[in-house]
């Protein structure tokens, strides 16, 4: 199962109704949060997870809604004595945002991405996989995809056996890899599955950006997109101008990538509350699995 919290849905300043960007998804043991806004450390307590249960936190852009949480959370995390690793990445300029505190009981670990335009993996763990792709903003943007790789179909191991194939391949069989065996065979998870078909899940996280193929290509056949949606189509000029989406933007991205979800978030402090149909109208005309994000939303898949 993969759990999405929201802990905040606006974007630039934030409101009563909208705290800034920040989600949290928690897949296996892995506690990824996306977005330190500022006072994360206090709405992560509202949620009760303790900062000493990120394992990943994970920084779109250096514009100050996005990552002025995180000196905070860093210290935090040394103030509760946190002893095990953290892995923090970001954009390039990042690491000016980690300071590595004197005596520090723990390690970050920093990764700094160069801007990519293609869909690269950042890294690959357990049944886990961390991707991104730069999109277009005012400043180097990455947008992040989380997958959760999940066995692709229904393993016969009385069929494994029969060919031969060692126990220790059979995990990796199972997670739709061909694998070499020592004798030169080729094996290829339709030998020994039945039912075969993509069966992981994966959430895609644009941060701050204009429309477009980045965006689409990482969000392919995710199970969730959380889009930028800052504006409303009467403001699209503004939009294109600072390098943010409309919701009609987001939709038709959705639309294009074969979504399952799309989720709405970074309203501009602009409209209160009460926009919160506008933005649901617009974007579920063009694409009817839509929902806009509030503060405290849980979606599990
Ligand atoms: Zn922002
Ligand atoms: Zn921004």
């Amino acid at each position: 199962m993969l759990k999405i919290v929201f802990l905040g849905s606006g974007g630039a300043i934030p409101r009563p109704c909208r705290e800034l960007p920040g989600v949290l998804i928690e897949v296996d043991r892995y506690r990824i949060l996306i977005d330190p806004s500022e006072g994360t450390v206090r709405r992560l307590e509202s949620i009760g997870v303790s900062p000493l249960k990120l394992t990943h936190i994970m920084v779109t852009h250096l514009h100050a809604d996005h990552v002025n949480g995180l000196p905070g959370l860093l210290a935090t995390m040394l103030m509760l004595n946190r002893v095990t690793p953290v892995t923090v990445i970001g954009p390039v300029g990042i690491s000016d945002f980690t300071p590595t505190p004197i005596n520090s009981s723990f390690r970050i670990n920093i990764i700094e991405l160069k801007p990519a335009s293609e869909i690269t993996l950042i890294e690959s763990v357990d049944n886990l996989e961390l991707r991104y792709v730069t999109t277009y903003h005012t400043v180097q943007n990455n947008s992040y995809s989380v997958t959760l790789r999940r066995p692709i179909g229904t393993f016969n191991p009385d069929k494994a056996r029969e060919l031969g194939i060692p126990v220790i391949y059979w995990r990796r069989i199972q997670m739709g890899e061909t694998v070499v065996l020592p004798d030169g065979r080729v094996i290829e998870p339709t030998m020994v599955m039945s039912n075969v078909g993509n069966r992981s899940l994966t959430v895609t996280y644009t941060g701050d950006t204009s429309p477009g193929d980045g965006v689409v290509k990482l969000a392919r056949g995710s199970s969730v997109l959380i889009h930028d949606s800052t504006y409303l189509p009467n403001d699209a000029k503004e939009a294109e101008s600072r390098g943010h989406s409309t919701c009609l933007d987001a939709a038709l991205d959705a639309k294009e990538a074969g979504v399952k979800l799309l989720i709405l978030t970074h309203m501009s402090f602009r409209y209160g509350y009460e926009y919160y149909w506008d933005f649901l109208k617009c974007a579920g005309g063009i694409f009817p699995h839509t929902l806009t994000a509030r503060d405290n939303m849980i979606i599990e898949i």
